[in-house]
Formats: structure tokens, C-alpha cells, sequence
């Protein structure tokens, strides 16, 4: 998979995205509701964000908005944010894909959930989905991503049909 002029492979995907400041995750029609929503999807209660395995560690970028609340979330991190993140901070891949996040099924589907908290509509999201399952797609090949995704769980989010 060729991504900003970089050919990605499996095992640096997650390396790639994360020291990159590209727009994945930008969502143009964000701006529209920021009003409205208040980034919601960047306050805490008792929600917090999932770090991939190796996410946290492989980032150049400056991460201390991020606080730990648990170091080993079955070799990812669960976090929560202090602050907002700056543009060229960074942005986990859980907070680029929001409000979609891929799942796998005890019988090892494919399964969508979406934020419920995010007032966008799926078809005002379009682009921003067509992008998350490029990625996806190609995330959910790698053994340990696909195993992580089995396990961990989410507060907020509801499944969607594809
Ligand atoms: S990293 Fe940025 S986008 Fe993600 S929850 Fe924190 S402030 Fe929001
Ligand atoms: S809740 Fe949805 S519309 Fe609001 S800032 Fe987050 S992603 Fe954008």
C-alpha cells in the first residue's frame, strides 16, 4: 500500500501513521459542529481511548497531552487526554478513525462500531469513512492488531451496519 508517497507495509503501518502529521483523521465537516458538539468525543468521563500495541512507544510526536490510565491494556495502553492535542501532536489512531473503530467478533468477523456520542451522519462522513476502511482493511491483516481488536472493549459506541 502506497500512503502519502510511502510504501507501508504490515508491520510499520502503525509506525508510519503515527509519525506522520498527514490529515487522516481530520474530518472536514467536524468544523461545522464543533459548535454544536463540543468535541465530545475528546472529554472523559468514564470513556476512555485505546492505544494500539506499540503505538504509544513507535511516536516521534509530542504525546503529553495523553495520560496512561492503564499501561498494558492486553499490550496496547487505555488513556485518557489532559488537554487538546495540538495539529502536530500526537493523535492516537483510535481518535483518527472516530467516530468509526474496527472490531472483531468472537467468530472472527469484521464488525463497525460508531461513537454514539458524534453528531455526524454517516453519509456527512463519507470521505472519512472511505478512508478508514482503506486503512483498516489493511490494519486488520496483521496478526497482532487483529488479536488486540478481539479483546479489548470500548465505552460509548454502538455497531453499525456496513
Ligand atoms: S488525542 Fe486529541 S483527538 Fe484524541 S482524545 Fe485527545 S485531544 Fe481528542
Ligand atoms: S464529536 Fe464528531 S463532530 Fe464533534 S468534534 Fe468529534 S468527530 Fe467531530
Amino acid at each position: 500500500m502506497i500512503w502519502s508517497g510511502i510504501e507501508i507495509k504490515k508491520d510499520n503501518l502503525i509506525s508510519v501513521i503515527n509519525n506522520s502529521i498527514q490529515n487522516f483523521g481530520m474530518i472536514k465537516n467536524c468544523e461545522e459542529y464543533v459548535s454544536q458538539c463540543k468535541c465530545k468525543c475528546c472529554k472523559f468521563d468514564n470513556n476512555y481511548i485505546v492505544l494500539y500495541p506499540g503505538e504509544y512507544e513507535e511516536t516521534r510526536l509530542n504525546k503529553n497531552h495523553i495520560k496512561i490510565i492503564d499501561d498494558n491494556y492486553y499490550n496496547g495502553k487505555k488513556a485518557i487526554c489532559l488537554r487538546p492535542c495540538k495539529e502536530d501532536e500526537f493523535k492516537p489512531l483510535d481518535c483518527r478513525g472516530y467516530p468509526y473503530f474496527p472490531k472483531i467478533d468472537e467468530s472472527d468477523n469484521l464488525i463497525i462500531l460508531k461513537g454514539s456520542k458524534c453528531p455526524l451522519k454517516d453519509e456527512e462522513l463519507a470521505n472519512h469513512k472511505k478512508r478508514f476502511f482503506e486503512i483498516w482493511d489493511f490494519f486488520i491483516k496483521n496478526k497482532t492488531i487483529f488479536e488486540w481488536l478481539k479483546k479489548i472493549e470500548l465505552i460509548g459506541y454502538e455497531e453499525i451496519n456496513l
